[in-house]
């Protein structure tokens, strides 16, 4: 395959959008990846979906224009028969997905083997897939619904999901990756650090990292550390608790280490929304430690120690 992981990842992320279950959204990443492992390249279409979304798709093959002198079919042909809320995309619970061309350039939509293949490593993970429907089958379909009905979920129920990442095995970030170079840069020139440029995740780097973190501790709520770019007792009792809303520099170390465990928070701007949530959600599952999406201490201590 000539397509990169990372680029099916990504397009992934960005299609599913905001507001996904970070459970479904893992798991979808998570089968991108293993059937990568399995050479097919594939690619989540679709993810969350708003209730205007739903009611604009819900219209499409049901929408009439009127041309002056008679009314026609806007679109030929109905795309869903779910009104808005009557979707688990709704509710960032179901996810769509087809397979890509080995360098990744067409989509195809062809119901294969290797379709098939996807949906079971789909299902491997605890989704249920639309092509074992007996009525209308939807073979791009994948949804984990928590066995909550829509009328449960629109009055706020929070699904459980089976989580079944256990044997994930963290991404590394390779040599010469530009956004480590970029985080090597500002570390430098933040804190005064000398860490070479070359894109390596390296002890140099996480180093620099706890340097950064203590630095702040110290100016912002001044802790009294030793600035030595050691991981100690004292540093990880010192640490603060981020979690979504969160915003400044710690965020920013915060996210840079996720990144360079090879989980992506998105944009490193410092800003803990969505995407630094979800990074953080899946680093804490695939560490065994308590996925609560709040970096304290024993995350702190993963990333850094
Ligand atoms: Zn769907």
């Amino acid at each position: 395959m000539t397509i990169a992981l990372r680029t099916l990842l990504d397009r992934s992320v960005k299609k599913m959008g905001k507001g996904m279950n970070p459970v479904v959204k893992a798991s979808a990443l998570e089968m991108v990846e293993r059937a990568y492992t399995e050479g097919i390249a594939v690619q989540i279409s679709a993810g969350h979906r708003s209730m205007e979304e739903q009611a604009e798709l819900y219209g499409r093959g049901r929408a009439y224009s009127y041309n002056g002198k008679n009314y026609s079919n806007v679109a030929k042909s109905i795309v869903t028969n779910a009104k808005p809320g009557q979707s688990y995309h709704n509710y960032g619970l179901a996810i769509d997905f087809f397979i890509v061309s080995d360098d990744g350039k067409r989509a195809i939509w062809t119901v294969d083997s290797k379709w098939q293949r996807v949906a079971a490593i789909g299902k491997d993970l605890g989704f249920k897939w639309g092509g074992d429907w007996s009525s209308f089958k939807d073979y791009p379909h994948l949804e984990m619904t928590g066995g909550l009905s829509f009328t449960q979920l629109q009055a706020g129920k929070e699904p459980h999901l089976p989580f079944k990442l256990e044997k994930m095995e963290m991404p590394k970030t390779c040599k010469g990756d530009s956004l480590v170079i970029s985080i090597q840069k500002t570390l430098n020139s933040r804190y005064k650090t000398n860490i070479e440029g070359d894109g390596d995740y390296g002890p140099e780097t996480r180093s620099a990292l706890i340097k950064g973190l203590q630095t702040e501790l110290n100016q912002q709520y001044n802790k009294k550390l030793v600035v030595d770019g050691k991981w100690g007792p004292k540093t990880k009792s010192a640490t603060v608790a981020l979690k979504k809303g969160a915003a400044g520099n710690i965020t920013w170390i915060l996210q840079a280490a996720l990144y360079m465990k090879g989980f992506n928070p998105g944009a490193l701007d410092g800003d803990f929304g969505g995407n630094t949530e979800s990074a953080l959600f899946q680093y804490q599952k695939a560490s065994k430690i308590s996925a609560d999406n709040i970096a304290g201490q024993e995350t702190w201590n993963d990333l850094l120690a």
